[in-house]
């Protein structure tokens, strides 16, 4: 608590207000105290945070920001010379059954999930070029899947370590491709940088939309931020029989323009928007368990192998619906300590 709310707190408000106004009368305009709440927006970031979402906090709060992605066109290094791909020992995660109905099919560094249905698989998430192969469709076969049913493929976004398989699977599946629909033009400005990971325009994500196949039904959000098609979703996963629904986070970190007030500001508004609005599904849903693209946001290589010593405990990823919506408050805080940062900047060189 600070020393002016205990003092509001302790006066009549009425009284308070009077004095607040005569003395503001006097001196406006007011001073914003930028530092006092960037402290707040972070406080609540941490506090939301706990322990479940270090991670998370840790990349979006604490660590130097990340920044846009550049504009030139040019093929990744590791598409340019595969033996420049990071190594095996790098990446190779062990895949598993998570739910009845969902198989984590990642690394450890990034994700992708198998939903299974009636009628087929809807993958979620493709990783890099380098190791789809391996994790995917090695992955899926090393569970007793079979990657000829992929039906659907939803992309995230179009960043190399979500979209990196999504040609190949349509390729050689005919797999239909879902993506936000500012991702794939950037799928198709940038040839280069998508060289060997550009799946034809398929479907275009849309706000709401519904993706259903046989028994299962993923509804897609659009969260744009992290990039300008970026989805989530929310669906339902099965734990030894009984229905627990999922709220999947599509992107996280601040890559897009955000170290000038203009467009920075503007920026920050957007992805906080998209925080509140998968919040807000999420909680209509009745979302439990949180899911997201990179393991250091969920904790999914550690929580797979927390499922091994699970006996008849709580399952590792069934958090309940505070800590689903504390996920996005962290995002939220996060998001807004960084764009006071810019607001302050811009009241510093008005005031210049
Ligand atoms: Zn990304």
């Amino acid at each position: 608590m600070n020393c002016r709310a205990a003092g509001v707190a302790a006066a009549p408000a009425t009284v308070a207000g009077l004095a607040a106004d005569s003395m503001f009368a006097q001196q406006a305009p007011v001073k914003r105290d930028f530092e006092a709440e960037i402290r707040a927006a972070l406080q609540s970031a941490k506090n939301a945070a706990g322990f479940e979402f270090f991670g998370t906090l840790a990349r979006i709060c604490l660590l130097p920001q990340s920044g846009r992605a550049g504009t030139p066109d040019n093929v990744p290094p590791y598409v340019a010379n595969p033996a420049s791909a990071p190594p095996r020992d790098y990446w190779y995660a062990e895949p598993a059954r998570v739910f009845d109905n969902l198989y984590f099919v990642g690394g450890k560094i990034h994700s992708a999930w198998a939903l299974t249905t009636s009628e087929g698989i809807i993958l979620i998430d493709t990783i890099y070029t380098y190791n789809s192969e391996e994790l995917i469709i090695g992955g899926m076969q090393k569970v007793g899947l079979d990657p000829k049913i992929i039906k659907y493929v939803l992309i995230s976004h179009a960043h190399g370590d979500h979209i990196g398989g999504a040609e190949m699977l349509q390729n050689r599946y005919g797999v239909r491709v879902v993506m936000g629909g500012a991702d794939w033009d950037l799928v198709e400005k940038y040839p280069n940088r998508y060289k060997t990971m550009s799946p034809k325009r398929d479907i275009v994500a849309t706000d709401g939309m519904k993706i259903t196949l046989g028994d299962t039904t993923v509804t897609i959000w659009l969260t744009p931020g992290h990039t300008p098609g970026t989805l989530s979703y929310t669906f339902s996963v099965l734990d030894r029989g009984k229905p627990f629904n999922v709220a999947y986070s599509g992107g996280t970190a601040f890559n897009f323009a955000n170290s000038t007030p203009d467009p920075g500001i503007k920026n920050f508004q957007t992805y906080i928007d998209s925080q509140r609005h998968i919040a807000a599904r999420a909680a209509s849903a009745g979302a439990t368990v949180l899911l997201s693209n990179h393991s250091e946001f969920d904790n999914a290589v550690n929580k797979n192998r927390m499922l091994a010593g699970r006996g008849n405990g709580p399952h590792p990823y069934e958090l309940g619906a505070d800590l689903v919506q504390r996920y996005f408050q962290v995002m939220q805080g996060c998001a807004r300590a960084a764009q006071l940062r810019l607001e302050q900047q811009l009241a510093e060189s008005a005031a210049r």
